[in-house]
């Protein structure tokens, strides 16, 4: 059985204590084991400060993206290997797995691409220079520098290497180390892509370090300059913003959790148009996908009250091809969710939906899986609820249920009283919108945008090339207000903030234009 180690510190360290199995959850059987005690965190964290910075500042932002075009095309070429491992850690099928690898290794080349604009630079200019006093000789220049710290990363169990990717891009370029803490249930992928790129030379010391196993007492150890970026449920993000090291040091922290995004279909659609059918086909991608276990997945279908018998209809009949089992059967296109406890949440979670909603799709979510014997593994079916009220549906606003799991629910097609709905969610990370109607769109969208991280919006001809409204690219801002964190992560070039301090310079015009 693989031990996961932890790479601090420029070693792998086995940790002591307890064992935790990671486990198969199609078989329920462990196929690796950790131990996260024993370790040196703030050893760890104090390394990444004094090398991991002093190598990254050495490097300027053009060499920095040639470390990340290394490690995508590294990634890629194990990506067979890590399908292998997505599918027994994680339950992915293997479109799952390609979403997860792809997305970490696409970013970290978009990352690669974009460092190639900023050059030979190891600062980053920001604005034009303004004159300050009576002659231009008095001036003054934003600029960003990375920060003198370190990022830790605490990631969900659902993107084991994209949660790594997404972050690492950002953090990289912007010239600040990083300690990546994985989930523990799913942290095999990110061991094995850690390993990988430490084996092939591609982590200048210190730069990027790997805890497996629970946090202990990391966070004791941040300091003024360090960020900590983490994803994952509302419940823990409470835990780590109200730290009292977080607080005592005024840590920088980024928040991605939890978010009850909505879809909603407009007014002048027909079902039947091509507007329609990428709204029902994204409905049931985000269920399907990942097992419906992606944060921007939707969770809440708004129609117009006429269209909801037929909204319905069109999910029943397209998941109900769907086929659900063992993940590494090229027949299944849905496999289980990545936990016991997940299985438990969503089961508990679908009974809540249940008190308050009418049967929609998949009953309970009991399925006979496909290639699986009665009881083992964690699989729950897709499961439709409605409502003819979405505005008195209390539960349907408030619990994320983090599996393949929506419910459809009526409103009266007003684009003001959909973006009110829309607001119930205390804030989202992705807000669809199906319609080819501008007056609509132009009363929706600024009203659900003001509470949303990204709105996608779907129409007649972007739908034959569209992503669906669940994939955070990275040329676009993820993240959302209130409820999912208020955090922001990628963006192009936006994505360095998080990891640099703005500096406001102020002097002799001459001296700060050399300086830029
Ligand atoms: P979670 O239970 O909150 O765990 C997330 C991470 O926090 C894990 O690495 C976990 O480590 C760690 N953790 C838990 N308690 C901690 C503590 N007291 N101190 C330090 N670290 C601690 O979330 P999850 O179940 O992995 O992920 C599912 C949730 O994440 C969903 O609610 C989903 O919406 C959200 N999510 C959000 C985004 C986004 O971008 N906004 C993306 C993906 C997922 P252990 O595993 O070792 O316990």
């Amino acid at each position: 059985m693989e031990i996961l180690a932890s790479y601090l510190a420029g070693a792998w360290h086995p940790g002591t204590g307890p064992a935790t199995s990671l486990m198969n959850p199609t078989t329920d059987e462990p196929v690796a084991t950790v131990h996260g005690h024993g370790l040196d965190l703030g050893g760890a964290l104090a390394f990444a400060r004094d090398r991991g910075g002093a190598a990254l500042g050495a490097l300027t932002f053009a060499e920095r993206g040639e470390r990340l075009a290394a490690m995508a095309k590294a990634m890629h070429g194990a990506r067979e290997e890590l399908i292998a491992l997505a599918v027994a850690n994680g339950g992915n099928t293997r479109g799952d797995a390609k979403f997860d690898l792809d997305g970490a290794s696409g970013t970290l080349a978009h990352y690669a691409e974009l460092a190639k604009g900023l050059g030979d630079r190891r600062v980053l200019i920001d604005g034009d220079a303004i004159q300050l006093g009576r002659t231009a000789r008095l001036s003054g220049q934003h600029a960003w520098v990375p920060r003198p710290g370190v990022a830790v990363f605490v990631n969900a169990f659902n993107f084991p290497a994209w949660g790594l990717g997404e972050k690492l891009a950002c953090a990289f370029l912007a010239g600040m180390p990083v300690l990546c803490k994985p989930a523990t249930a799913t942290a095999l992928v990110t061991y094995r892509v850690v390993k990988l790129w430490a084996d092939a030379g591609l982590l200048p010391e210190g730069t990027l370090q790997l805890l497996c196993g629970p946090a202990g007492d990391l966070l004791d150890h941040l300091g003024p300059f360090d960020v900590l970026a983490f994803t994952g449920s509302s419940g823990t993000a409470r835990t780590l913003r109200s730290h009292p090291r977080v607080v005592g040091e005024s840590v920088r922290v980024n928040i991605e959790a939890d978010s009850l995004n909505a879809a909603v279909l407009a007014p002048d659609v027909d079902l039947g148009s091509e507007t329609g059918r990428l709204f029902l086909a994204d409905v049931v991608r985000d269920m399907t996908q990942k097992t419906g276990q992606k944060c921007t997945a939707i969770r809440r279908v708004l129609v117009p009250a006429d269209r909801r018998a037929d909204v319905i209809d069109g999910l029943r009949e397209r998941l109900a091809t769907i086929a659900i089992g063992d993940p590494s059967r090229d027949d299944v296109r849905m496999g289980p969710l990545a936990t016991k406890a997940q299985q438990r949440d969503i089961e508990a979670g679908i009974a809540r939906l249940a008190a308050a909603t009418d049967e929609g799709y998949g009953g309970t979510g009991a399925i006979a899986p496909l290639g699986v014997a009665p009881g083992v593994g964690c699989f729950v079916g897709p499961v439709v609820r409605t409502t003819a009220d979405a505005a008195g549906c209390a539960v349907m606003h408030d619990h994320e249920v983090f599996g393949p799991v929506v419910t459809v629910a009526a409103y009266d097609g007003d684009a003001g009283a959909a973006a009110r709905l829309v607001a119930r969610g205390h804030g989202s990370l992705a807000t669809s919108c199906y319609s080819d109607d501008k007056d609509w769109l132009a009363r929706f969208v600024p009203a659900a945008g003001a509470v949303s991280g990204r709105v996608y919006i779907g129409s007649e001809k972007m739908a034959s090339l569209s992503p669906g409204p669940g994939t955070a690219l990275p040329q676009l801002q993820h993240g959302g207000p209130g409820r999912a964190g208020d955090g922001a992560e990628l963006g192009g070039l936006r994505g360095l903030a998080l990891y640099q301090q703005r500096v406001a310079l102020q002097g002799d015009a001459t001296i700060l234009k050399g300086l830029a």
